[in-house]
């Protein structure tokens, strides 16, 4: 979903910006292919240490108008979209919901850095660690929409792959935002730029990305 709505020039997708130190210690690589501080868009902030902040960093690099953190909001993370807000971001939240057998195949198969390193490591409970990751980022999206902590869309993994222009539409009616290139490219079947994004799924790095409807 970042990939289709940072089709838009004005948007910029982050993936999942909170494992980016992590990554930079473990060499791992950015969507585009190369290594962080030889990437075209992350190289000055491994150069430049001024800014701390990556979110700041990109904000400031790109001038676009919304930067997407794909950031897993489960565990640790799921007070991020609220110590965002807090940091004085205007956050929207967009609620991907997905089915929990689908939710726990994914995790299973294991962690996309290992994957792509082609190492196997299995963790103990991984279907009862899912179950209660995806009850907390659940919980957390609900606690946002309810005490209206902010703009809120709920969007359905399925609907989007099934009926594709009503979910496309509602993003871009929720952000207000054009995503009429995005339409473009998955009607036509053609490649999505990937852009710069952190972590998150190893296909990214792996050569062209469609999205199949
Ligand atoms: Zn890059």
């Amino acid at each position: 979903m970042s990939l289709l709505i940072s089709q838009n020039s004005d948007v910029i997708s982050l993936g999942e910006i909170c494992n980016f130190q992590k990554d930079i210690f473990e060499k791992s690589r950015c969507s585009c292919g190369s290594l962080y501080h030889q990437c075209d868009f992350w190289g000055d902030y491994c150069q430049d240490k001024s800014i701390s902040d990556p979110i700041c960093y990109a904000a400031r690099r790109s001038e676009a108008s919304y930067l997407v953190d794909s950031s897993k909001t489960a565990y640790w993370n799921a007070l991020r979209p609220f110590m965002l807000r807090r940091s004085g971001w205007n956050v929207f939240v967009i609620h991907m919901r997905r089915d929990l057998p689908s939710v726990i195949r994914s995790a299973k198969k294991g962690r996309n850095t290992h994957l792509e390193n082609g190492v196997i490591r299995k963790r103990l409970f991984e279907s009862l660690r899912t179950c209660f990751g995806r009850l907390i980022a659940d919980l957390a999206a609900i606690i946002w929409k309810l005490f209206g902590f902010g703009p809120y869309l709920a969007v359905n993994y399925q609907n989007l792959r099934e009926d594709f222009d009503y979910s496309v539409n509602a993003i871009g009616k929720f952000l207000n935002v054009d995503l009429s290139i995005a339409r473009e490219k998955v009607l036509k079947r053609q490649a999505l730029d990937v852009g710069h994004e952190v972590s998150g799924n190893r296909l990214l790095r792996a050569g062209p990305v469609y999205f199949w409807i």
